[in-house]
């Protein structure tokens, strides 16, 4: 196994001391595997993509399953995001999206992408899950003057060529409706979009999925996996659980280690979050900070913020590039540094919780959903960083690939298949280190 970042981010048997983790009764407890099984299907990781697949295997299709996660169920990013149901799942412009795949497809992915948010929002409404359900729209801010045209350039084809709803807004009706402050320069919304607390979301999908006869195994890795007369070990705690099909739903921490067909496809890329104090009224009026909308800065190293329903203040961003509990603690003080020179009237305002995870990025730069050619090997990942939106839904797809007889998905062709290996896969954080440089100097 090679490890790209420090141990400390692979750290299964200590929870992240996030602040979505204060607000849950911490009694919910899984048990972890202790003796062999045998089953249809074995689901590998227990975030959103893992459990939104298992759930739909055990309730709409009646299937034998069982859900390994390597930390408590609540450990990945699934838990750790800042709940924002954003789209689309892509890091690539419209415009190269229409070159690459043309119009037809990439109109069939803004399709499936709302499919994936109204997905998202259904399963709340569905399983009646409390999770602080808030907002009717996502925002993206004009950082400096010279974005505005790109933006009304966006919510127009979004609208024209997508149906999708947007508004434009200029600094001064930002101002009024949204938010002041140094980086605002006017603004556009688009629909669907909302934002959650992401762990009790995802306990209340765990539940469901429990209800539904998934057998769910928390602190259970999975170390290896070993093919035996057409069936597959799957070896965790010493324990082996016996399987025709597998689920790999790992995603940003997957570690290169159980298949080689899967392995270097990923780069894991760090992402914080910070989250303030709660705010009083006058420290809100003094930015006019009215919204509970999730608002995106559009800068190429983008940052993101909302207002939660305590009056904290939410900012997150890409991450360091080490992964040590220290490079963490100190990539928290510069971003604090830097929202607070974009709301420089929060200046004295204390960080309450700092933590960080790990999105997928592939050199494809949509997300990655299918099946291994010549084996019963299922997998989705690679959200660039959309997973509240796109891994349920993705989840849900899978597990209708996995009963179908024609192993064919019905996606756009976005999400299909597997995206090609890093060249020199070692290398793949020097890679990251030039790619953020680039941005920081475009952005300067
Ligand atoms: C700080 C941060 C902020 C983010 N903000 C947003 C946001 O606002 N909106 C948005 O849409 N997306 C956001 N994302 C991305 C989003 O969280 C992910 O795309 C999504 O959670 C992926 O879900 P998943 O189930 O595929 O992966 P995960 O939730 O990461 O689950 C994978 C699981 O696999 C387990 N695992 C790994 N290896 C093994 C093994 N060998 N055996 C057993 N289990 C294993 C891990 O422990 C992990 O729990 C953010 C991510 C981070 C880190």
């Amino acid at each position: 196994m090679t490890n790209l970042y420090h141990k400390d981010i692979y750290k299964f048997d200590e929870p992240i001391k996030s602040y979505w983790e204060s607000t849950i009764n911490t009694n919910v407890k899984y048990k972890s595997l202790e003796k062999n099984i045998k089953t249809n299907i074995v689901v590998i990781g227990g975030g959103y993509t893992g459990i939104s697949c298992a759930l739909s295997l055990a309730k709409n299709f009646d299937e034998d399953v069982v859900l390994l996660e390597a930390g408590h169920i609540g450990w990945g990013s699934s838990a750790r995001n800042a709940g924002f149901c954003c789209i689309p799942p892509a890091k690539m412009s419209v415009k190269k999206m229409f070159n690459k795949f043309g119009k037809i497809e990439t109109k069939k992915f803004f399709k499936n992408t709302i499919e994936g948010s109204n997905f998202t929002k259904n399963l709340i409404t569905e399983y009646k899950i409390d999770c602080d359900l808030t907002g009717n729209c996502n925002y993206e801010v004009a950082p400096h003057p010279s974005y505005f045209n790109s933006i009304k350039e966006e919510a127009n084809l979004y609208k024209t060529e997508f149906g999708i709803e947007t508004e434009v807004f200029s600094k001064k009706e930002f101002n009024e409706i949204g938010h002041m402050g140094e980086e605002q320069f006017g603004a556009f919304s688009y629909k669907p979009g909302f934002a959650i607390n992401p762990l009790k979301f995802l306990l209340g999908l765990a539940k469901q999925a429990e209800i539904s006869g998934v057998k769910i195994f928390q602190k259970s890795k999975v170390n290896k996996i070993e093919k035996n007369s057409g069936k597959f070990n799957v070896i965790s705690n010493g324990q082996i659980i016996t399987a025709n099909k597998i689920v790999m739903a790992t995603n940003g921490f997957y570690q290169d280690d159980l298949f080689p067909q899967l392995n270097n496809m990923i780069l894991p890329v760090i992402s914080n979050i910070i989250i303030t104090r709660p705010l009083s009224k006058s420290e809100l009026d003094s930015h006019n900070f009215i919204t509970r909308n999730p608002v995106l800065n559009i800068r190429n190293l983008l940052f993101y913020y909302r207002l939660l329903s305590d009056n904290r203040f939410l900012f997150g961003a890409r991450g360091d590039v080490v992964g040590s509990e220290q490079s963490s603690i100190i990539k928290s003080k510069k971003m604090e540094k830097q929202m607070k020179k974009v709301f420089p009237n929060w200046k004295d305002v204390k960080i309450d919780y700092n933590w960080r995870g790990l999105v997928a990025v592939t050199t494809k730069f949509t997300p990655s959903i299918g099946k291994l050619d010549e084996d019963e090997i299922y997998y989705s990942f690679g959200y660039q960083a959309n997973g509240v939106n796109t891994a349920p839904w993705s989840g849900n797809e899978l597990a209708k690939l996995i009963v179908s007889n024609s192993k064919e998905l019905k996606i756009s062709k976005f999400y299909q298949g597997l995206p090609k290996k890093f060249p020199f896969p070692k290398l793949r954080l020097f890679y990251l280190r030039l790619y953020l440089m680039y941005c920081s100097i475009i952005d300067k």
